[in-house]
């Protein structure tokens, strides 16, 4: 999708320094970071939001999980915690209906919503 920034990332259209990547997925920092450590993994297929995801996704998100474990070591959030959320619609202030799991850390974040 032309229109998707995330698959312009994925596609290489769009440059964007990537700290992880494998054939599913890749990871970026993100541009507005809401903490010391505020990275994106991000699927390399364009799935609008989580609630688009059913069992054929498992494989992709054993990638996303696992490539989300990897940031956090190489980011040094692994030890002193972190938080992973997925984003969805409105409410969840989604902006880019191209689902990604937000890793966020380095200091002592607040409770959710
Ligand atoms: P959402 O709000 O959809 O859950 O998360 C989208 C995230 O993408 C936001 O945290 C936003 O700061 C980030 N973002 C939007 N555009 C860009 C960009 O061009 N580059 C990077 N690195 N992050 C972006
Ligand atoms: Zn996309």
């Amino acid at each position: 999708m032309s229109d998707c920034l995330f698959c312009n990332m994925a596609s290489g259209e769009m440059a964007v320094p990537k700290i992880f990547e494998d054939d599913q997925v890749f990871a970026i920092r993100d541009i507005n970071p809401r903490a010391p450590v505020h990275t994106l993994v991000i699927p390399k297929t364009h799935i609008p939001t989580v609630r688009d995801l059913d069992a054929s996704h498992g494989p992709l998100l054993a990638s996303i999980f696992t490539a989300a474990t990897a940031v956090a070591e190489t980011e040094g959030i692994n030890e002193s915690g972190y938080r992973l959320a997925f984003n969805c619609g409105d409410d969840a202030g989604q902006t880019v209906y191209h689902i990604h799991l937000h890793v966020l850390g380095g200091h002592k974040l607040g409770h959710e919503g």
